[in-house]
């Protein structure tokens, strides 16, 4: 019955073969007297196509009560056998049941609680009416038996060393949790996790509850559909819509996420208006970056993993983040999860999944928008593990995607690229972008790698985890951007996105014409905006261009600094806000960028890349979490630095900010340094790129991963400085005087210029 889709994956740590066998369960029965244990066993061994053995302390001397030594006997030669057991008796404590538990082998069998919580008057009455009972607790003694049981009862909890803990509160998830286990093949496993817990103090995992109830709702149980949809608990049905197949990987939930008794029961009268839908949480499935091949140490990786789990977690609003690794057995997967639960990390916003990256929803049910690749430097597909998986399931796309973004990647750095609506990853498991990271390299046989020094190492995996996690930050930024309808639309999976305008990567789309303005005014840039053409009006020049001072215009918008900007000061922010309407003067467009050529241009070549993201004005607005889109403009800069490059190697380009940008919307300036152009008038415009006014995009990146932001001081008085020559340092009395210099200077550049990439030349020949 087991289709094996993931065998090449599986290969891939040689456990494939292993997993194939399939795996023995042990279900510890939970439940007083009278709660159906006994029936439960029988009903699945009926009609169940796995081998089971039926433990039972009664019967287990020869038809007789007999001990517990001489059950766990049993259930340890049963399960040696490959046979499943049921271990039928109360196990209403911990104590109880943790003999049993240790039966599993070190997860080589997988320990399962099924709890029959149903109401004490159900099992009292059942007891009492029953005859022929095998343990002779029936008629009246039976009533005061129940009741001082069911006093002492302890539920079980997943560490207790439980694999999956199913409650039933009533017969219809009596009956579910039977149609379960009797779908169960030999081969097959059931999804991990705890499920329809009541405790407010426990743990259910709500959210994968939703997602079960997708994906395991039976097409061909009939009638008893209505039970699948009012029920907050597994259900069974065909087995292939509840079994995760032994063969793929079975998708093992391991986190676990709390939610209130009300929730649970909002959930299990199908009502989902009481929280989000589960596919409305944006989630990002990342692996563990450097610990496979690059050999980073696990037990150093984890603090590191959870670490910066901890940082960015309350970060996250409607988002979670996944830690994926392909085995159940996975080292880092159970030394996170321990971590995290010692941190008490929210289980909802941060778990850890068993399953294939690329097939997390076909195969585990988990819809992920966001995936993390451990990509190498060339950002190439190829090699084994993760980055092979990503790029041949992407298919092509990814590839051309991956291009248009970076050609490499150093370590600790990773790069955000939107995954084309063609690839199969987008239309099949429903996944907008794949972030590449790469990690720091321990493994010897491998080039660059860091020989042991594990101070550089955890510094370098500490940044890998920060660019990843800030670059999924910046999705979701981009994500609250668009219109709530959009945004709403947004938690389809793209399978569903039927119209293109709302596919969120289609950027010149109604999408943006929707965005709710909110300066209440339309702003056309050559008529209403009188001056908005004026360069020297436009740009450095004009003191009051920049902060604290209005231009007599009355929509006054305040950015997050809550600076004043004039109106013709808006020119670059209006176009991040509605490209589609200045889709002439745009050179390209991307989901976080703008490419476009200055309006007056200080050189022979003067790009601008503008931020989309609203409520970023300037620099002064950068802090960390704006890191991934700092090295998004970078990356996109250089690109068309060398672009033009191409077209005339003579060129030198400088890519920085203005520490007090004259123009609203925060915007890298890609510039020759020729400087020869006619819009190049004063002092000033001179000044804002060749002193300390002009910050290198490098350095800014790097003060903002340092120190979360970047230090803005000093603008007025460079700008007034005297004019020296940016190649000789030469000093000129005025504007004309320098420009016939540099002219003519053939100098060469600075040594901090030359220096750390902030100067982009063609390559030497
Ligand atoms: P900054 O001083 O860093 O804010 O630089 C703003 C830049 O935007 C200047 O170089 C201006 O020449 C340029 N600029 C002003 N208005 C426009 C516009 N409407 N389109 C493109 N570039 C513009």
């Amino acid at each position: 019955m087991a289709v094996d889709h993931n065998k090449k994956d599986m290969d891939i740590d040689n456990k494939g073969e292993e997993e194939q066998k399939g795996k023995p369960v042990m279900v510890i029965l939970v439940g007083a007297p009278g709660s159906g244990k006994s029936t439960f066993c029988e009903r699945v061994m009926g009609s169940s196509l796995r081998p089971w053995t039926r433990i039972c302390q009664d019967t287990i001397n020869n038809g007789k009560a007999g001990t517990k030594p001489q059950c766990l006997k049993r259930a340890a030669a049963a399960l040696k056998e490959g046979k499943s057991v049921f271990i039928d008796r109360c196990n209403l404590d911990k104590e109880q049941r943790s003999d049993f538990v240790k039966l599993n082998c070190g997860a080589q069998v997988d320990a399962h609680a099924v709890v029959l919580d149903l109401p004490a008057k159900l099992c009292i009455s059942r007891s009492i009416k029953r005859t022929g009972h095998e343990g002779n607790l029936q008629g009246g003694k039976a009533a005061a038996v129940v009741n001082r049981m069911l006093q002492k009862k302890e539920l079980p909890k997943l560490n207790e060393g439980f694999a999956r803990i199913v409650f039933c509160h009533n017969e219809n998830d009596v009956e579910a949790t039977i149609k379960a286990y009797t779908a169960l093949g030999p081969l097959d496993t059931l999804s991990n996790g705890c499920f329809g817990q009541k405790n407010p103090d426990a743990k259910i995992q709500l959210g994968i509850m939703k997602f079960l109830k997708k994906v395991e709702a039976p097409s061909n149980v009939g009638s008893s559909s209505d039970s699948v949809q009012d029920s907050a608990y597994p259900q069974a049905s065909d087995a292939n819509n509840i079994c995760c197949k032994g063969t793929t990987k079975d998708s093992l939930l391991l986190g676990v996420a709390s939610k209130e008794v009300k929730e649970r029961e909002n959930l299990a009268k199908g009502s989902v208006d009481a929280d989000v839908s589960v596919d409305e949480i944006t989630t990002l499935a990342f692996p563990s970056i450097s610990t496979a091949d690059f050999q980073f140490n696990n037990e150093t990786a984890s603090d590191i993993i959870v670490e910066k789990v901890e940082e960015f977690v309350n970060k996250l609003e409607n988002a979670r983040l996944v830690l994926v690794d392909l085995t159940r057995g996975s080292k880092i997967l159970s030394l996170v999860r321990t971590k995290a639960e010692k941190r008490n990390i929210d289980s909802k916003k941060f778990f850890t999944f068993v399953g294939n990256i690329t097939q997390l929803y076909s195969q585990g049910g988990l819809r992920c928008n966001v995936i993390a690749n451990a990509a190498n430097w060339r950002l190439k597909p190829g090699g084994g593990g993760v980055n092979a998986a990503i790029f041949t399931a992407a298919g092509l796309a990814l590839e051309t995607a991956t291009k248009e973004r970076a050609n490499s990647l150093l370590p600790g750095h990773a790069v955000v690229v939107p995954l084309p609506s063609d690839s199969p990853l987008y239309t099949r498991e429903g996944v907008s972008h794949v972030i590449h990271v790469l990690g720091p390299n321990m493994n010897p046989q491998r080039p660059n790698s860091l020989n042991n020094d594990y101070n550089k190492g955890c510094s370098i995996l500490r940044e890998a985890y920060t660019s990843l996690f800030t670059g999924f930050l910046s999705i979701l930024r981009s994500r609250s951007k668009l219109p709530r309808r959009i945004s709403e639309k947004l938690a389809l999976t793209p399978l569903d996105l039927k119209d293109p305008s709302l596919d969120p990567r289609n950027h010149l789309t109604n999408s943006d014409q929707k965005i709710k303005r909110d300066d209440g005014c339309v702003y056309e840039r050559s008529k209403k905006c009188k001056g908005a053409n004026d360069e020297t009006v436009a740009d450095i020049s004009a003191p009051s261009s920049t902060y604290g001072k209005v231009t007599g215009d009355k929509s006054k918008l305040e950015g997050p600094t809550s600076k004043t900007w004039g109106s013709w000061a808006q020119a670059l922010y209006h176009i991040a806000m509605h490209p589609e309407k200045h889709k002439d003067e745009l050179l390209e467009v991307l989901d976080d960028v703008l490419v476009l050529n200055d309006l007056y241009p200080k050189a022979c070549k003067h790009l601008l890349v503008l931020a989309r993201h609203e409520g970023l004005d300037g620099l002064v607005d950068v802090h960390q979490e704006h890191l991934q889109l700092l090295m998004t403009m970078h990356a996109v800069g250089l690109k068309w630095a060398e672009k033009l490059l191409h077209e005339d190697s003579s060129m030198v380009f400088r890519l920085g900010y203005h520490l007090a940008p004259s123009m609203r919307q925060l915007h890298l300036h890609v510039i020759s340094q020729d400087f020869n152009s006619n819009h190049l008038k004063n002092k000033k415009h001179w000044n804002s790129f060749n002193t300390a006014f002009f910050r290198d995009s490098v350095d800014v990146i790097e003060e903002i991963k340092n120190h979360g932001k970047a230090t803005i001081k000093d603008e007025d008085s460079q700008l007034s400085m005297e004019l020296r020559c940016h190649r000789c340092r030469s000093a000129h009395p005025n504007i004309p005087r320098l420009k016939s210099h540099i002219s003519i200077c053939q100098a060469p550049f600075p040594h901090a210029l030359l220096e750390n990439g902030h100067l982009v030349l063609a390559p030497k020949t």
